[in-house]
């Protein structure tokens, strides 16, 4: 079928929302937004299109409002992509971003995209490391070729201990997996441009050179794509009625990743050392907390079906941190960044100390300013004195209707979305680059080229972003600087 040079992004989180962002503010459309749910406060850390007051809305209907302008059509499809919806998505559609988690949904993205003819470009983050993968229409090669099914490996899957990712990782990844498509979508069939692997705690980019396997079973010859998608989990029988929690225990049958894993650590974090505590957990949590908890120090004593859970006894380790007294909503928050074991809450209250100036113009520091405000630095100071374009000013400079310069309509914005921003003009000297400047405790000055505007400026920004939290934190890595035809 001809498309109409549609594109369609599939998940709008941590890697989607800013990859339609940066595929808007190239003119790549229409666009076609695909998510089922709804936007939570965890997901404010790294969600950039998104702010307080959305909570509650569903995640395509603010993108698409948000993105949307004359010229450019967003659709949102508030659903999920699986079997019975893919045909609907992918009629006429040019080029599929992969931009969802969970290993099953992507084998089942990738596989249903290839099987129609599509272009794909796979975009995936976790902790410090992010991928693209870029996949010619019918695939050859395609990420079955090089991970297999990833449902069926043997690594146990993204535990509620592994989820977190770095905001600035997603933000990179979801603005270069916008390149990519926009390329993609004017070759459908060139070769592969390869498998990007960015790793911002080790400090390195690479682009690695992808081969067909001929016997892949999406994309190998005879293949049948729609074979290697695993069937779904059977619908659950009709729960039984709930038996209350035994009074010792802390129930957390109703909280959903990360927060399940958060509050027991809170919990049990409080005990004295070796001290014991039973939490109740519902089974995506069984799954997954315990493995949490003794990758915190903990020590998971025993594991009981009880009713429509487990429950879990759990011994304080002797090595583990103390839980700092947050606030619920505080948790609620910052909750998917404080799963890193790298950052935790005493980090997260760092950034929240930190102010961050952005000095600079253009995308670059357009980006960098939304991702560090997002990610919690305590303030951000924006120095662009630079006009407003008259035409079509990016989101969401739009925003801030009478703003004369950049910076202000930058800080008007953030402001309007509850964070701390301000205008400064001339604080720095002047400077060909672009630059994160941070005050207080940690003093460094960050700075990249100037990059013309587009995704790659966009992921430049978001790696801005990245190295001014490794270093308030302290962690090893630094700016990457990405290759140049990117
Ligand atoms: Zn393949």
């Amino acid at each position: 079928m001809s498309g109409g040079g549609r594109v369609l992004v599939v998940g709008v989180g941590g890697i989607g929302a800013p990859c339609a962002w940066a595929l808007a503010d190239a003119g790549v459309g229409p666009l076609r937004l695909c998510d089922p749910d709804r936007v939570e406060t965890s997901n404010l850390p790294r969600q950039v299109l998104f702010g307080p007051d959305d909570v509650g809305r569903p995640k395509a209907e603010v993108a698409a409002a948000r993105l949307a302008r004359e010229g450019l059509a967003v659709e949102p499809v508030v659903a999920a992509f699986d079997a019975s919806t893919a045909d609907a998505l992918l009629g006429d559609v040019e080029v599929v971003v992969d931009a969802t988690d969970g290993a099953a949904t992507k084998d089942l993205v990738h596989a249903l995209a290839v099987a129609a003819g599509r272009p794909v470009v796979h975009a995936a983050g976790i902790g410090s490391e992010g991928r693209v993968l870029d996949v010619p229409a019918g695939g050859r090669p395609c990420l079955a070729c090089l991970f297999g099914r990833l449902a069926a490996g043997d690594e146990g899957g993204d535990t509620c201990a592994r989820f977190g990712v770095f905001p600035g990782v997603v933000g990179a990844v979801g603005a270069l997996a916008a390149g990519v498509a926009a390329r993609r979508r004017r070759a459908p069939r060139a070769p592969s441009e390869g498998l990007l692997v960015l790793d911002a705690g080790a400090g390195r980019v690479r682009t690695l050179h992808v081969e067909a396997d001929p016997a892949c079973p999406v994309c190998g010859a005879g293949a049948d794509p729609r074979a290697a998608v695993r069937p779904g989990r059977a619908e659950r029988a009709v729960a039984a009625p709930r038996a209350p929690a035994p009074p010792d225990a802390l129930d957390l049958r109703d909280e959903a990743c990360p927060m399940n894993l958060l509050r027991a650590r809170r919990a049990v974090e409080r005990l004295a050392a070796r001290d014991t505590l039973s939490v109740w957990l519902g089974e995506e949590g069984a799954s997954t907390v315990p493995d949490g908890l003794v990758a915190l120090g903990h020590d998971v004593l025993e594991q009981v079906a009880e009713g429509d859970g487990v429950r879990v006894v759990v011994r304080r380790g002797v090595r583990a941190a103390g839980a700092d007294d947050a606030s619920d909503a505080w948790l609620r928050r910052y909750a998917r960044q404080i799963v890193l074991a790298e950052l935790g809450e005493g980090g997260q209250r760092r950034l929240g100390a930190a102010t961050a100036r952005v000095v600079g113009t253009g995308d670059v520091a357009l980006a960098a300013a939304v991702h560090l405000n997002a990610a919690g630095f305590g303030a951000v100071e924006l120095d662009d004195g630079s006009p407003i374009p008259v035409a079509g000013p990016p989101w969401p400079l739009r925003e801030a209707p009478g703003a004369t310069t950049r910076g202000e309509a930058l800080a008007r914005a953030l402001l309007a979305r509850g964070a701390v921003a301000r205008a400064v003009a001339d604080a720095s000297p002047p400077t060909p680059r672009v630059a994160v400047v941070l005050e207080g405790p940690v003093a460094a000055r960050l700075e990249v080229e100037p990059s013309p505007d587009g995704p790659r400026a966009r992921a430049l920004g978001a790696l801005l972003c990245d190295a001014a939290m490794r270093a308030v934190l302290r962690l090893p890595g630094g700016l990457l600087s990405l290759p140049t035809s990117r």
